[in-house]
């Protein structure tokens, strides 16, 4: 991406570039993300399938009696990024997608801003997959029931790396009470493919905080060096 067309996206988001400087080219998606296309292979294929009907189907927590649909997760299944919020919201919920809100407007234009975009080379999903109502937080039992659908997800996308969006979807994830503010800067680990993970703030919160978008481009750059370096390590182009 080159530095006029970055401008243009942190512009977007909401950064005024005041001095213009020399940004640094080239994307964060790996080039071969989007070569590599964006269908399943097809032994995944069914798994995919399978794990969708169940999320649409599911009833393990009281959310499924007030919700309009389960949004499952959109985007590159083959991504080597994946992106994960919240829960949805009435506007997802409505239409079965995440962050496809204002929210999620945002968000499409800081990942913009780094080189991704849902329709090639991320995958978007939220910790809860129904929406709770009047968007309060989660709770611990629901998390507790839709964690594991999550944790499918990511082993099927496989990702380089894990980009938490918000306070609730990085503690949940990392078993931590630490605050936001802690948790920002850091490369962490989930799972048991010990994927690293990099937390920002939530792209709902940056609309009510516009001033934080600044620490937000920090972390959206901070992110990218770190999969930068974690391509670089890897020798052979497999992922770990
Ligand atoms: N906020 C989230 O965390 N996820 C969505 O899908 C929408 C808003």
């Amino acid at each position: 991406m080159d530095s006029a067309r970055r401008a243009e996206y942190l512009q977007a988001i909401g950064i005024d570039l005041w001095v213009p400087r020399a940004l640094p080219t080239g994307t964060a998606g790996h080039p071969t993300a989007a070569a590599a296309g964006s269908a399943p292979a097809p032994d995944a294929a069914g798994a995919w399938e399978a794990l969708r009907a169940e999320v649409l189907q599911c009833t393990r927590c009281a959310l499924h009696a007030g919700r309009t649909q389960g949004v499952f997760g959109v985007g590159n299944p083959r991504s080597e990024w994946m992106v994960i919020g919240e829960a949805p919201g009435a506007e997802e919920d409505r239409r079965g997608e995440p962050f496809v809100g204002r929210a999620g407007q945002l968000l499409d234009a800081m990942l913009r801003a780094i080189g991704l975009s849902r329709a090639q080379n991320v995958y978007i999903a939220n910790v809860l997959k129904s929406r709770p109502p009047n968007n309060r937080d989660p709770r611990p039992e629901e998390v507790a029931a839709c964690l594991p659908y999550l944790r499918r997800q990511i082993e099927l996308v496989r990702p380089r790396l894990l980009l938490a969006v918000g306070r609730i979807a990085a503690q949940n994830l990392l078993a931590t009470e630490e605050s936001l503010s802690r948790l920002r800067g850091r490369v962490h680990r989930f799972g048991e493919l010990n994927t690293p993970l990099v937390v920002t703030y939530h792209p709902a919160y940056l609309l009510r905080n516009p001033a934080d978008k600044r620490k937000a481009w920090e972390d959206l750059k901070f992110a990218r060096s770190v999969f930068r370096q974690l391509t670089a390590e890897s020798e052979d182009g497999h992922r770990p």
